[in-house]
């Protein structure tokens, strides 16, 4: 039996990504920090195959430790400080989790190394936010970064680090440059699912009205489900690389407002819309759209769900989720 090790295992990707693994009948081992973490009870409900190993990001030793019990074939490193706006103002956090935690995880597997013919293969979860203020129009794997928010600068620092180890050490290490990927287990914070969650509590009548920021900024946006099986099918292949993962479409916020208040039969959903200066960023991310061509020649991969299906599915499940509270 495969054995992966995720860390980031509560958050909306290591769920799918558990789900996926279990399901090709790979052991499966989560790093969960802290003690008497809430989400951890969520987790031993819906996902009992997962081993829960006590740990943190941020301290090098227990990483070490938690490989050493896991023996992986395989480390997912997913867990991050992972929202932009929190990023701004908790910047030192997110440059130490979300950039020198890929840092002590590739020091951890150098120290635990695993079979020697059998080395563990790490995949990083790099992202978009990389690419910022974009230098190219699609977004590639060669396309210079330039990123716009102190997630953004910690994600780059993990993805240089990665390509460094692998050519220092001859690591099995591969970055996937993930565009912006969604889904019903997103949190509310992030705006598909804060767009979603408030028309279903609109349409309910639990709720007046959305405060958003921005409105102009284009996403590439994607189902998680989707994106999980690039992570998997890069370590897969024979040699490590990075991969741009996307959809390929682009979406304003405007775009993604319109269509989920359609979805409920609201058409005038400017009434329903309200803007506040305090969800507009200290820099914007103006317009992503990846070009994921090497992953679809090289990983065989393709999305399945595109982006008006992705907003269907989450506009039907907050009916139902928000529906169920009130029932
Ligand atoms: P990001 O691409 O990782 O920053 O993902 P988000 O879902 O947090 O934000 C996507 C875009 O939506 C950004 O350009 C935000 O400025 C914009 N946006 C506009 N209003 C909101 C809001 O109320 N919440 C969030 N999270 N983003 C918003």
């Amino acid at each position: 039996m495969p054995r992966a090790f995720i860390t980031g295992i509560t958050g909306q990707d290591g769920q799918h990504l558990a789900e996926f693994l279990h399901a090709k009948g790979y052991e499966v081992f989560g790093l969960v920090k802290g003690q008497n973490n809430p989400r951890m009870v969520q987790m031993r409900d819906e996902f009992p195959y997962v081993e829960p190993v006590p740990g943190d990001l941020a301290d090098l030793p227990s990483l070490v430790k938690a490989l050493e019990f896991a023996q992986p074939d395989e480390v997912y490193n997913l867990g991050a400080i992972s929202f932009v706006a929190v990023s701004f103002n908790q910047a030192e956090l997110t440059a130490n989790i979300t950039g020198l935690g890929v840092l002590r995880m590739l020091e951890a597997i150098r120290m635990v190394g695993g079979a020697k013919n059998n080395p563990i293969r790490l995949y990083q979860a790099s992202s978009s936010e990389m690419f910022g203020k974009v230098r190219e129009t699609p977004q590639t794997e060669l396309t210079p970064f330039h990123p716009r928010s102190p997630y953004g600068c910690a994600k780059v620092f993990g993805h240089d680090i990665v390509v460094n180890y692998r050519e220092s050490y001859d690591l099995f290490a591969c970055s996937g440059i993930l565009f912006n990927h969604e889904g019903p287990r997103r949190g509310l914070e992030f705006v598909t699912r804060k767009v979603t969650n408030s028309v279903a509590r609109i349409k309910l009548g639990l709720q007046q009205e959305i405060v958003l920021g921005n409105l102009d900024s284009k996403r590439d946006w994607g189902y998680a489900g989707d994106y999980v099986k690039a992570m998997w099918l890069m370590l897969q292949q024979d040699q490590p690389d990075d991969y741009v993962v996307a959809t390929g479409q682009t979406n304003s916020i405007e775009d993604l407002v319109a269509l989920a208040f359609a979805e409920v039969g609201i058409e005038n959903w400017r009434d329903y819309v309200r803007q506040d200066p305090k969800f507009f960023r200290p820099a914007e991310v103006d317009l992503l759209i990846g070009d994921s061509s090497k992953a679809r020649i090289q990983l065989g991969w393709k999305p399945e769900v595109d982006f008006a299906s992705l907003i269907k599915m989450m506009v039907a499940h907050d009916l139902r989720f928000e529906g169920d509270k009130i029932r």
